[in-house]
């Protein structure tokens, strides 16, 4: 497998936000969103083994009562991959708790069943809308969240129609609304998170605002947190 980082952390997003977490990001994506925050995955990386991969989770994740046991398998794009589903399987043997982040373009039935599917599906102002497999939506259950990178009210309507017209908080444990977070470097503006919040209220939606816990610990054009 091809690794950008494995690192702990704070989980930062969806219902298990402000969980210890181990991270494994992987290596490569295929798509372009505009306010990508980890474009540094996209080429480079370290080759790893499966074994190796578990090795240092296991170093990462401590021992006894303080062991870290959620794992995260994000990228860049994870599925894209081929050796990422026995990644999760052995993950899921060796007792973690297993989630994965992905765009959404890639599907996700190729996985454990246990494992938890954070899925995208891209908004119109990412610049890569339309490239959800709509056969995701019967790949994923009770455990998992379909999650909405919200940049504009375009965007905002556009997740409000996916949602009720796909009837998403009835397949999945948590439909998510994040904000665009504004680019560091001033490349992209942001999504104002009280705006949306005020949208979502406005509207009764099921759904869930999310921020992104990390980076309002850390500076958000950190890395490996
Ligand atoms: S799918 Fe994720 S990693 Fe790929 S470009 Fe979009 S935000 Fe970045």
């Amino acid at each position: 497998m091809v690794i950008t980082e494995i690192f702990k952390s704070i989980q930062g997003e969806g219902t298990r936000a402000g969980l210890p977490c181990i991270f494994v990001r992987l290596t490569g994506c295929n798509l372009r969103c505009v306010w990508c925050d980890t474009e540094y995955a996209f080429h480079g990386g370290t080759k790893f083994t499966i074994d190796e991969v578990l090795r240092t989770v296991a170093a990462h994740a401590g021992s006894g009562a303080g062991r870290v046991s959620l794992v995260e398998i994000t990228g860049g794009e994870p599925l894209l991959q081929p050796e990422t589903p026995a990644l999760a399987e052995k993950l899921l043997a060796a007792g973690y708790t297993v989630m994965i982040e992905t765009s959404g373009e890639r599907f996700v039935g190729v996985l454990p069943r246990d494992v938890i599917k954070i899925v995208d599906v891209k908004c119109p102002d990412s610049g890569e809308a339309d490239t959800f497999d709509l056969a995701n939506l019967d790949a994923v259950g009770p455990n998992d969240e379909i999650k909405f990178v919200i940049a504009s009210r375009r965007d905002y309507d556009f997740a409000r129609e996916f949602t009720s017209r796909h009837q998403l908080a009835a397949r999945v444990r948590q439909v998510l609304f994040s904000p665009v977070f504004a680019d560091p470097a001033g490349r992209w503006p942001g999504q104002n998170a009280r705006e949306l919040a005020e949208w979502i209220l406005a509207d009764a939606l099921p759904v869930r605002l999310g921020l992104q816990l990390h980076k309002f610990i850390w500076d958000p054009a950190m890395k490996g947190v």
